[in-house]
């Protein structure tokens, strides 16, 4: 199923995983989607390569698994800035027969030791080769505080209208903390002519080193409550995790209520996070 469908139902709710490590067996990944499965999301997503973890062929037959087995829609993650025109063919072809429909276009993170290939220069180039290439439903990212890299938000909301001009058909935030910098992007990229739904990325607080290695990657900012909350419970991680995920339910409930089209939790593999999450928010009657 294409996942742009999924929005005729508004709000979307959907999850992340990401493939295990070369030195954990593929099976545990299973295990995970086994636990997610019964939480009934719109559609899983499924990381390449992100955060410095090793790409491999399993985003493809993970995508699959969740399709086939679960009967859960999937979208693959594919970021180009190391891949070339052939190389791109070649991963479509494997997700073609795997029967994957969806696809998140992404640039990538640029890698110091890797020298980026010249195919592709941005996600919007890559937008455009899928575009041509097949019939797949195409996702891209957005920034609510900018990505790291753009000179302004300003700027980059014109680029992240590149992308929709390219054919992006819904977007997927990186992670905030703040909703009012949400409301704030909502607002401008509708003053830029971006009208595509685009779900609200929602990563939880579950310990302190987790947090702060994702900040320093994304570029997110903590806002004060959250920060005092990571003081107060520094050397106290279960109430630390505790009040992240009370952080999570209070962040998705207030965007729930101010009508976005949808919450994209990213699990890091971890199904009783996400089993917490939708049990608290599942009270509310608007999911
Ligand atoms: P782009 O949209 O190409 O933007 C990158 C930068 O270039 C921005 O600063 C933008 O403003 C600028 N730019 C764009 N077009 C132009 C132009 N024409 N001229 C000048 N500047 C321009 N990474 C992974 O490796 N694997 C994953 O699975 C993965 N999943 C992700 C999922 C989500 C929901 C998000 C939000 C990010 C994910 N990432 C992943 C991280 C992503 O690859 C990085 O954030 C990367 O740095 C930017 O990717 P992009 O697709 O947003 O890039």
């Amino acid at each position: 199923m294409k996942a742009i469908k999924l929005f005729e139902k508004k709000p979307v709710l959907s999850f992340e995983v990401f493939p295990p490590k070369p030195n954990i067996p593929i099976e545990s990944i299973y295990q995970t989607l086994d636990a997610l499965k019964v939480l009934r999301p719109d559609f899983i997503s499924v990381t390449y390569g992100a955060g410095g973890s090793v790409p491999g062929a399993s985003t493809a037959e993970i995508c699959e698994t969740i399709q086939n087995q679960h009967s859960i829609p999937s979208i693959a993650h594919l970021p180009c800035i190391n891949e070339t025109k052939e190389s791109v063919l070649e991963k479509l072809k494997i997700f073609r027969a795997k029967g994957v429909e969806n696809i998140l276009a992404l640039r990538g993170d640029r890698n110091p030791n890797l020298p980026p290939k010249e195919d592709f220069r941005y996600a919007s180039d890559l937008i455009t080769f899928i575009r041509e290439h097949g019939d797949f439903d195409i996702a891209a990212a957005c920034y609510p505080e900018g990505h790291p890299e753009a000179h302004d938000l300003d700027t980059d909301i014109l680029h992240l209208k590149e992308k929709v001009d390219a054919g992006a058909s819904h977007l997927i935030s990186q992670l905030f903390y703040h909703n009012a910098d949400y409301y704030a992007f909502q607002e401008k990229i509708a003053k830029a002519g971006i009208t595509v739904p685009v779900e609200a990325g929602i990563m939880p607080v579950t310990s302190k080193k987790s947090i702060e290695r994702m900040v320093s990657l994304c570029g997110a900012s903590i806002p004060k409550r959250l920060a005092k909350l990571m003081a107060r419970y520094a050397d106290d991680p279960a109430s630390l995790k505790a009040a992240g995920l009370e952080y999570a339910i209070m962040q998705i409930l207030e965007l729930l209520d101010n009508g976005v089209d949808g919450i994209h939790i990213y699990t890091m593999n971890n199904p009783d996070v996400a089993r917490y999450i939708m049990e608290q928010i599942s009270e509310e009657p608007r999911i």
